[in-house]
């Protein structure tokens, strides 16, 4: 199985206190992530905003099951054919996971259709991530009902979002809010996880719980078969 992991790598060369966090970038972490907890069933492979066409041309597309796509402070840089590439693939089966604050990138708005908008604070909020669906194989091996974060940013409903085929987890946090923190859609043949912990300056992907999760749902998301190919059918 193949994995690219995106990430528009921008706080963390701009901005101390999330160098201190993630020194090599949130892509380098997310990265040995996925390594630790898929091992030899994948190969893992990162690209960023600043790389010709993002790191994501057509051929490295083709070659990846399964996408990761962190963002937040550079979305309108995202070049549109990049992001209709990325939609294709998405049609054709690639399953595409969407962190934290890609809530607001131009691939989760155009693939869900609505503004993909919330509510936010941050104020390092304890959050309690309540497993509501304890069937779902992306919360294999989370054996309590919940898990917290000790702090991270408060996001808060209302997340405007289709309704999700799945609900996963919702978020709890300490001012009283709560939030659809892990979302499954499906569009063509592709499979998508909205999930929502990872904010920059906190350790989140350094979590087990998250990690756990993150493997998961690369697993839970990755294509079967054959790549599914839209035809440009018209009736006469
Ligand atoms: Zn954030």
């Amino acid at each position: 199985m193949h994995v690219t992991i995106w990430n528009e790598y921008v706080h963390e060369r701009s901005d101390e206190a999330v160098r201190k966090v993630y020194p090599d970038g949130i892509h380098a972490v997310l990265a040995a992530a996925v390594g630790e907890q898929l091992g030899a069933e994948v190969t893992v492979r990162t690209a960023t905003l600043d790389q010709p066409e993002h790191g994501l041309g057509q051929a490295v597309l083709d070659e990846t099951d399964v996408l990761l796509w962190w963002g937040h402070a550079a979305h309108d840089e995202v070049d549109d054919e990049v992001v209709a590439r990325v939609q294709q693939r998405v049609w054709q089966g690639m399953g595409l996971l969407v962190l934290h604050s890609g809530h607001g990138s131009k691939i989760f708005q155009r693939l869900m259709g609505t503004g993909c908008m919330l509510r936010w604070r941050e104020a390092g909020e304890r959050e309690r991530l309540w497993i509501v669906d304890p069937s779902h194989e992306i919360v294999d091996g989370l054996d309590a009902a919940y898990f917290d974060l000790p702090q991270a940013e408060m996001y808060g409903e209302f997340f405007d979002i289709p309704q999700p085929d799945e609900l996963v987890l919702i978020s709890w946090f300490e001012g009283g809010e709560v939030f659809r923190s892990g979302c499954t859609f499906r569009r063509g043949k592709g499979k998508i996880f909205y999930f929502r912990p990872g904010h920059e300056t906190y350790p989140i992907y350094y979590d087990p719980n998250i990690r756990k999760i993150l493997g998961n749902a690369i697993r839970w998301a990755r294509p079967s078969g054959s790549p599914y190919q839209i035809d440009a059918q018209h009736c006469p």
